[in-house]
C-alpha cells in the first residue's frame, strides 16, 4: 500500500520547561537529540511496518524510559523518601480504552506495564503496591533500586531535602527535564497516546500527577486527537488538559492548531500551568506546542524527522 507511508505520523517528548539554551554544552545537546530521534524513529518503524498506533508509542516510550536522560524509568526523580515513585498511561482512540499505574517503584517499562492493566486487569488504574503486586504476577521486568539512580537527579534532591519544596524535574540548577510522551496515527486511522514520568523532586505522600490520568496528561480519541502532556501536573489536571484539547476539536470543530494553542496559552498559564504537549490528530497533523523556552521533542510525519529543543 504505497500510502501507508505516507499517512502515518508520530512524534515524542522528553518534558517542557524554563530551559536555559546557555546551559546546554553541544555534547549535552547532541545526547538528547539522539535519544529523541531513536525514540521517534523506533515508533515510526512499527508504523511504516504496518503496526498499530498503540504499539508505535509503547515502543518509543520505551526508549526513552531506558535512557537515564528524562524522567521516567531509568533516571526517574527522587522522592522526599529517596524511592523513585512512577506514573505512566497508555490510551487508545478506538475504543477508548486506557491503561495507567501510579506510584509503582522498580518496575524498568511503567509503559508496559500500563498496557498490561489496559489489556488484562480488568481496570483502568492501579496504584502502589497492587500494580505491583500485579507486575510481578505478569512477569514484567523489574530492576533494583540502583538501576535507577542518577547523580543528578539525586543531587537535585539533595538541594531540597528535607524541605516541603518540591519540583519539576526541569526547574533546578543544571536543568535536565522531565517526564516522556509519544502520539501516533497508524496507517488504519487510528490514534494512540502515551506517557511516562518519575513525576516531581521530593514528591511526598504517594502524590500523584497529571501524566497517568486519562484525560489530564493522556488521552486518545479517534474522532479527533491524541495528546501527550508535560508540565506542572497540578495544573494539568485541574485543567483536564489533554481532554480539552479534544473537547475544543470535538464540540467547536476547532482545528488541532487552534485546540492546542488555547489550551497551552490561554487556559493553563493562570492556573500556574508551565509546560506543554504533544498532539496528532487523525489526518496525521502534529502540533508540539508549549508556554515556556522550551520541550524537548521529536516527530516524523510526511515531510520527514524534526528534532527540537528550544523554541
Ligand atoms: N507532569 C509531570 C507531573 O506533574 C511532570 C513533568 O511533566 O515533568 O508529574
Amino acid at each position: 500500500m504505497p500510502d501507508v507511508q505516507r499517512s502515518v505520523a508520530i512524534a515524542v517528548h522528553g518534558g517542557a520547561g524554563t530551559l536555559d539554551p546557555s546551559a546546554m554544552t553541544p555534547e549535552k545537546e547532541a545526547a538528547y537529540r539522539g535519544v529523541l530521534s531513536t525514540a521517534v524513529r523506533k515508533g515510526h518503524a512499527v508504523l511504516a511496518g504496518g503496526g498499530s498506533a498503540l504499539d508505535a508509542v509503547e515502543a518509543a516510550v520505551r526508549v526513552l524510559e531506558d535512557s537515564p536522560l528524562f524522567n521516567a524509568g531509568r533516571g526517574a526523580v527522587f522522592t522526599a523518601d529517596g524511592t523513585h515513585e512512577m506514573d505512566a498511561a497508555i490510551m487508545e482512540g478506538t475504543g477508548l480504552r486506557a491503561g495507567a499505574v501510579a506510584g509503582v517503584q522498580n518496575v524498568k517499562n511503567p509503559v508496559g506495564l500500563a498496557r498490561l492493566v489496559m489489556e488484562r486487569s480488568g481496570h483502568v488504574m492501579l496504584s502502589g503496591r497492587g500494580a505491583f503486586e500485579f507486575a510481578h504476577q505478569q512477569k514484567v521486568a523489574l530492576e533494583d533500586d540502583e538501576y535507577f539512580f542518577d547523580q543528578l537527579r539525586h543531587d537535585q534532591w539533595q538541594e531540597v531535602r528535607g524541605s516541603t519544596e518540591v519540583r519539576l524535574d526541569h526547574s533546578t540548577g543544571e536543568k535536565k527535564f522531565g517526564t516522556v510522551g509519544a502520539v501516533a496515527l497508524d496507517a488504519k486511522g487510528h490514534l494512540a497516546a502515551a506517557t511516562s514520568t518519575g513525576g516531581m523532586t521530593n514528591k511526598r505522600w504517594q502524590r500523584i500527577g497529571d501524566s497517568p490520568v486519562p484525560g489530564a496528561g493522556t488521552y486518545a480519541n479517534n474522532a479527533t486527537c491524541a495528546i501527550s502532556c508535560t508540565g506542572n501536573g497540578e495544573a494539568f489536571l485541574r485543567a483536564v488538559a489533554a481532554h480539552d484539547v479534544h473537547a475544543l476539536m470535538s464540540y467547536k470543530g476547532l482545528s488541532l492548531e487552534e485546540a492546542v494553542r488555547i489550551v497551552v496559552h490561554e487556559k493553563l498559564p493562570p492556573l500556574d500551568g508551565e509546560g506543554g504537549l504533544i498532539a496528532v490528530d487523525k489526518d496525521g497533523r502534529i502540533v508540539l506546542d508549549f508556554n515556556c523556552t522550551g520541550m524537548y521533542r521529536a516527530m516524523i510525519d510526511g515531510n520527514g524527522e524534526v528534532v527540537a529543543i528550544f523554541r
